[in-house]
Formats: structure tokens, sequence, C-alpha cells
């Protein structure tokens, strides 16, 4: 790599950011995490586990058991013993090992789309005053997020109120209270934005909607698996979130919903299937839900992807999220430390905060060279993070997962692209 092709002074700052890796590396808590993850004994530097988390070893053993014992040899019966009671199961685990919420609440279904559309749908029909009629969302949200808004405004005769905050960043407490008030039914935010990696106050922000007397619905994508996230504590209304990127549960695996339980008595969400309904296999006429957080369900749930995020979640409860967070910052530290000394001269932007309390697990770098064909040339050479338009580079770090060096040698490559 060009690392060894540079003037005295650049080897100098190479070797030194080398030797920081080093170090970096020596004294990581969780360095043997990284072992337990297929591929990652490779040189490739996978900088987008926040868009699609890598496979843990003992995924491919748990699937090729799956089908063998439980699939194959269960059968049907496979639903009665085990597979009917997994959405609850594992939401009850994600709620222990991640989310901060007490069993009961959170549940594993359908895509991240699809359970924020029941949950937004499931708040509006919580608030009961006719003159609430304003969703609030940020522009910076998720496009998912904004669509989605954009449907159900139109379904129910509502007005979106849009938040602007700096694309650098993201929605602030003070913007939030601006946003919000008598006519606010729903906000709708991230926790985590998934362009700048700017990390909301979750606590702050749900006690000002809860003042302005309306309800929440956070968006954790990008927080389940790289902050700590205490749901219970904040005492948020809603969230939801994905499971394929921290939580590692391979393409397209289901979300996860959280309901307060204080919501759960009166919850009326908007897709009754049978899966929903109270003894489903009754097959009784008309709908009624299910009591609790299965009410959530509609459909089948998916098993494989369960399968695969449930070994993330026992590694979490290993190495704890307390640990996690702690690795995150010091990867996005170093991160931040490497733009300076290697991308901050040559024209680059860093395009998320710079204070690590105000960032979670990924840092974007914008440059006006930056183009899809640049992120397409670094994942021909086994360098691979995410493009984001109109000219940002996003570079994901996922703490079980990621090596300080990994970070070293992306950015070593991103660098190389704008040197041209
Ligand atoms: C990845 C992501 C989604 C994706 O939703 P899907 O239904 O899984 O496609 C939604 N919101 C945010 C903030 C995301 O980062």
């Amino acid at each position: 790599m060009s690392i060894h092709q540079e003037n005295p002074a650049q080897r100098a700052t190479a070797d030194q950011l080398r030797r920081r890796a080093g170090e970096l590396d020596g004294r990581d808590a969780l360095a043997h995490c990284r072992d337990h993850f297929i591929g990652t004994e490779t040189p490739l530097s996978y900088l987008d586990g926040n868009s699609l988390g890598r496979p843990l070893k003992r995924t491919a053993d748990d699937v090729a058991a799956f089908i063998r014992e439980e699939w194959g040899g269960r059968l049907i019966r496979g639903w009665d013993e085990r597979w009917l009671h997994m959405p609850q199961d594992i939401g009850d685990q994600a709620g222990r090992a991640v989310l901060g919420a007490a069993p009961g609440q959170t549940i594993i279904a359908d895509s991240t789309t699809v359970v924020l559309y029941k949950l937004i749908r499931a708040a509006l029909a919580a608030v009961q005053d006719p003159d609430r009629n304003e969703l609030v969302l940020d522009t910076e949200n998720f496009p998912t997020d904004r669509y989605l808004v954009e449907g159900i405004a139109l379904e129910e005769g509502l007005t979106l109120r849009w938040i602007e905050p700096d694309p650098a960043a993201g929605a602030t407490l003070e913007q939030v209270r601006q946003a919000t008030g008598p006519r606010t039914a729903v906000v709708l935010l991230s926790q985590i934005a998934y362009r700048s990696g700017h990390l909301a106050d979750m606590p702050g922000i749900t006690a000002a909607v809860h003042d302005a007397g309306a309800l929440v619905v956070w968006d954790l994508c990008h927080s389940a698996g790289s902050v700590e996230i205490g749901l219970d504590g904040a005492d948020v209304d809603f969230a939801a979130g994905c499971t394929y990127k921290y939580l590692n549960g391979g393409p397209g695996s289901p979300a996860f919903a959280y309901v307060n339980a204080r919501h759960l008595p009166s919850l009326n969400q908007p897709i009754w299937g049978w899966m929903g309904r109270k003894d489903a296999f009754e097959m009784a006429a008309g709908y009624e839900p299910a009591a609790g957080i299965r009410g959530f369900l509609s459909g089948t749930p998916a098993i494989f992807g369960m399968l695969a995020m449930q070994g993330t979640l026992d590694l979490i409860e290993e190495a704890s999220m307390a640990a996690i967070r702690e690795k995150s910052v010091a990867l996005t530290s170093f991160a931040v430390e490497v733009f300076d000394a290697w991308l901050a001269p040559l024209g680059a932007q860093l395009a998320s905060p710079r204070d690590p309390a105000e960032r979670g697990g990924h840092i974007t770098v914008d440059h006006p060279d930056f183009t899809k064909a640049t992120v397409e040339a670094l994942w021909d050479g086994d360098v691979i993070p995410d493009f984001r338009a109109p000219h940002g580079i996003r570079v994901g770090l996922s703490p079980l997962s990621t090596s300080f060096d990994e970070v070293l040698q992306g950015m070593a490559a991103i660098r190389d692209r704008l040197r041209g």
C-alpha cells in the first residue's frame, strides 16, 4: 500500500498512527470478540458494519443445526415447541442486552419500515385529542422514515412539521421544543442520524415531547448495539430498529419493536393478522388482539434472522453494552484523529460531531471529489465504507468486529483515492 510511498514527514505521521493503532488494538478489552466473526482474519477493511453487520462464526453452525435438527427433524412441531415464542423470547433478550427495556415490551417482527408504520399509527391512535393533528420529524431522518410519515399524513389528514437540523449534526432538544406544542400528536426521530452519526439527547427530547402533551417514536437502527440505550429509564413511548446492522442478524433479518408497558393495555395497531390475534390457532371469526406486546405481531415470524441475531445478543450480554460503547468511542475518536492527520489537509470536511458524547458509531467525511465511483474503487480494493450523497464517505465502526488497524488501513486507502 502507498503507506510506504510517502515523503519523510508523512512517513513519520504514518508510523505514529500505525503505532497508535497497534497500541489501541493491544489494550482493547474486546479484541477477542473480533475472532468470533467470519472473515476478520483477512486484510479486508470493513467500514460498513452499521449497514450490514458481519456474520458470527457460530451463526453458520446455529443455522445448519437448525435446518438439520429443528426444521428437518421437528418439522411443523417446531412452531409449538419453540418458534412461535421466539419473537417474544428474543425480543426480551434484545430488551435486556441492548435496549434497557424490561421484559414484555419488545418483539421481533416484520421490517423496520413496517414496524415503524404500526408504531406511528398506534401512537396516533393513542392520542385522543382531535386538535393534535401534527406529526413532527426532521429532514435528516432516514428516507424510509420520511416516506412513511408522508404516507401516514395523507391517510390520516395530518400536517407534517419538519425540523431542519444541521446536516453535520442532528435534531437538538431546542429544535424539538420549538417544533412541538398543543397541535403536536407524534414526533418521529432517529437516536443516531444515519448520515452524520449525531447522537440525539433521547431522555431530554422524550421529556420535552411529553411536556408538549405528545408521544415520541424513536428509530434506533444505528444505535442498537453501538450506544447504551435506556428506553424504560427515559420513559420512551415507542421505538423500533434494524437487527441486520450492529446486531448482525443478516440481510433482511426482522426488526424489533418496543412499546412502553404503559401503552400496551390500550394498544391499537393497524395490521391485524392471525399471529397477533389471541389464540391464533383457533382461527376464530373476528380479530381480537393478543394481550401485551404479542398483539403487535401480524404474520408468521421470520426465524432464520432471529437465530443469527441471537448469537450477537449472547455476545453483547457477555461483553456488556458499557464496554461496547467505550470501544465505539475509541474507534470513532481514532478515525477522527486519522481524518485530522490525513484527510483534512487534502480538503476533506468532517460531517459528524467532534464531541464523542454527541456521536454514535460512525462518522461521515465529505469532499467535493468523493463520488459513487470513489467508493466503487475502494470496494474493488477490499476497503468497504459507504457512499452517502452528495459527496460523503461514511465510515462505520462496528465495535465487536472492527480493529483499530482495520480503521487505519481503510482511511489510508481513502487518502490515496483523494491524492489521485
Ligand atoms: C437502515 C435503516 C432503516 C431500514 O429500514 P428497513 O425497513 O429495514 O429497510 C430505517 N431507518 C433507519 C434510521 C435506518 O438506518
